[in-house]
């Protein structure tokens, strides 16, 4: 069995633990493995282990790794943060984007999936720590922007995204994991999608046990299945990054 094989059983064995935890059935949650920077030939052991999603966070490696790897039944998932001049190319490859956060992005997205003829699954990100260098809606936007997305008929907003503090506390993971579970239960009462806003994806490869015991129907996993990455997450996060 391969490292990756191995991992993936194992990583799969606590999630469904941490759904019975939280009161839920062991497949409950789904798992987005996350293969950002990992060469084709080290996913195909993911997949041959019955992996069939997988979450990139750049467009053009995502672009290449699906056209590597376009002989298998994948579904793509694109997971970090979206430039609009990319928008053509994440849906040569992603089947749905769960970094939806802004509306210029929802617009552009919507324009050309209507010269495609086709929908998009979406996430809405929420920025759930307040941290000036992680991308999403603050808290008190989501729902206006619900309301705006109404207008985006090829978007199908299906529930939200977060990525926690980066910090040792388990206290304030916490508090970020369930300032997004606060929200969907808002948008269930309020928004105009109503009970579709049904998923929540948080957790990553050191928080995904927390974020499930949080409510999490999805977590996006990378580096306990496929061991440390050789480029540091800031090239993921940017310092300096804006939002927009
Ligand atoms: C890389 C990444 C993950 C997974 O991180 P790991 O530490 O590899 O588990 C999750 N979400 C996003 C948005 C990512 O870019």
């Amino acid at each position: 069995m391969s490292d990756v094989a191995r991992n993936l059983e194992t990583v799969r064995a606590r999630i469904g633990a941490a759904a019975v935890r939280s009161g839920r059935p062991a497949d409950a949650v789904r798992l987005v493995l996350v293969a950002k920077t990992v060469p084709p030939e080290r996913v195909r052991l993911a997949l041959d282990a019955g992996q069939r999603v997988l979450g990139e966070n750049k467009v053009q490696e995502g672009r290449a790794k699906a056209e590597a790897l376009a002989d298998a039944s994948i579904r793509w998932s694109m997971i970090g943060h979206l430039q609009t001049n990319k928008v053509k190319d994440v849906l040569r490859f992603a089947h749905e984007v769960q970094s939806l956060d802004r509306l210029p992005l929802a617009a552009t997205l919507e324009k050309r999936l209507q010269h495609l003829g086709r929908g998009l699954d979406v996430l809405v990100q929420v920025n759930t720590s307040g941290e000036a260098s992680k991308y999403g809606l603050a808290p008190d936007e989501v729902m206006p922007f619900l309301q705006a997305l109404t207008a985006f008929a090829s978007l199908r907003p299906y529930g939200f995204m977060t990525l926690a503090r980066f910090t040792a506390d388990t206290d304030e993971i916490r508090r970020c994991f369930r300032v997004l579970h606060a929200i969907r239960a808002r948008a269930l009462q309020e928004a105009p999608q109503g009970e579709r806003l049904a998923d929540l994806s948080m957790g990553m490869s050191g928080d995904y046990e927390i974020a499930i015991e949080e409510g999490a129907t999805i977590v996006r996993v990378g580096q306990a299945v496929f061991g440390p990455r050789p480029t540091s997450d800031s090239s993921y996060w940017p310092e300096a990054a804006s939002g927009s």
